[in-house]
């Protein structure tokens, strides 16, 4: 199965589609790429650094013609993205999403598309903190996850040709369904970066601690945090409207194993923290030996699943 297109459309050039991009570039991929952002200074500034071979005004131009079409908008914007491009699309055209949460995605874009398009959506578990049209380069998915949540009666040759294309930018390929997708991200992802935001909140906050002392004295667990609280904010927004019951569930849960080990401290209860720490220890190291992470004392930060 060939994973070249003759035309992919980007909507949306940030990050990902950045990176895609580059990658597609890199590896002789793409024929020829579209694009199209919502704002004219990320489209100058894409056209500029020659992102993409053309830019254009609007999505329902970038997308004529083309066998690949790639909707990298924050979740919130998916919908009005699909209406808009609906009518343009080539008959036999793949669209793909990039988006970080899936069932919101497949409810807000699936009902635009037309009989004949092939709407297979994905998340790649890659990213960095940064965004914006600067922000992309072309290995950002090497050995990265990239899940895909395609709906009953998926044409199998368009997934097998979708799917040559990810592994082709170096990214293993996983199918599951959008629900489960939701909850997996939720645990390993979504509410964690909840609770970064929610602890740089809590630094802020303190008056005893001043500011410098926070950032003078940053030791890893809490720079950690604030690399991750220092992702873009309608993102992160759009992922928590549209995720939001798994995340709820997934944050109960938490608040309940925080009491539980608010208690051992309180009582002094060595071994129920020493267990428990062990415990999570392993899940550490796990995630080294599934090759998903270094053990380098910084987490090996730079990349991070969104
Ligand atoms: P980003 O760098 O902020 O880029 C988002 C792009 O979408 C920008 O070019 C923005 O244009 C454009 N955009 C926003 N609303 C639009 C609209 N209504 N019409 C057309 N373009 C619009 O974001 P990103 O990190 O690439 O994320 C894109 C998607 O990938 C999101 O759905 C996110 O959930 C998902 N994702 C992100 C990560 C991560 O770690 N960053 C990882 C995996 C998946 P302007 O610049 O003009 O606003």
């Amino acid at each position: 199965m060939s994973a070249r297109f003759e035309r992919v459309a980007l909507i949306g050039l940030g990050l990902i589609a950045g990176s895609m991009a580059h990658a597609m570039r890199a590896g002789g991929l793409a024929g020829r790429i579209t694009g199209h952002a919502r704002s004219a200074e990320t489209r100058a500034t894409a056209a500029e650094i020659g992102l993409v071979d053309e830019v254009f005004e609007t999505a329902a131009e970038a997308v004529a013609g083309a066998d690949l079409v790639v909707l990298a908008v924050p979740v919130g914007a998916m919908a009005d993205v699909a209406a808009e491009i609906a009518p343009h699309l080539a008959p036999g055209a793949i669209v793909t999403d990039v988006g970080s949460v899936k069932q919101a995605v497949i409810d807000a874009v699936g009902p635009h598309l037309p009989e004949g398009v092939h709407f297979i959506p994905g998340h790649p578990l890659a990213g960095t903190e940064h965004s914006g049209p600067r922000a992309g380069f072309a290995s950002l998915f090497r050995n990265r996850w990239w899940l895909l949540t395609p709906l009953e009666g998926t044409d199998a040759d368009a997934l097998s040709r979708l799917e040559a294309l990810i592994r082709a930018m170096g990214a293993n390929v996983e199918v599951m369904e959008a629900p489960h997708h939701d909850l997996v991200l939720a645990v390993t992802s979504h509410a964690p970066h909840l609770i970064a935001y929610t602890m740089v909140g809590v630094a802020d906050h303190l008056r005893r601690v001043t500011e410098s002392e926070v950032i003078r004295y940053s030791a890893a667990g809490f720079r950690d945090f604030t690399r991750i609280a220092a992702s873009d904010p309608t993102m992160w927004r759009d992922v928590f409207l549209h995720n939001r019951e798994a995340t709820l569930d997934i944050l109960g849960r938490f608040a309940e194993e925080l009491f539980v080990l608010q208690r051992a401290i309180r009582m002094g209860d060595g071994q129920h923290l020493h267990d428990y720490f062990t415990r999570t220890r392993n899940i550490r190291r796990g995630i080294i030996e599934a090759g998903q992470d270094t053990a380098a004392p910084d987490f090996g930060r730079g990349a991070g699943p969104g």
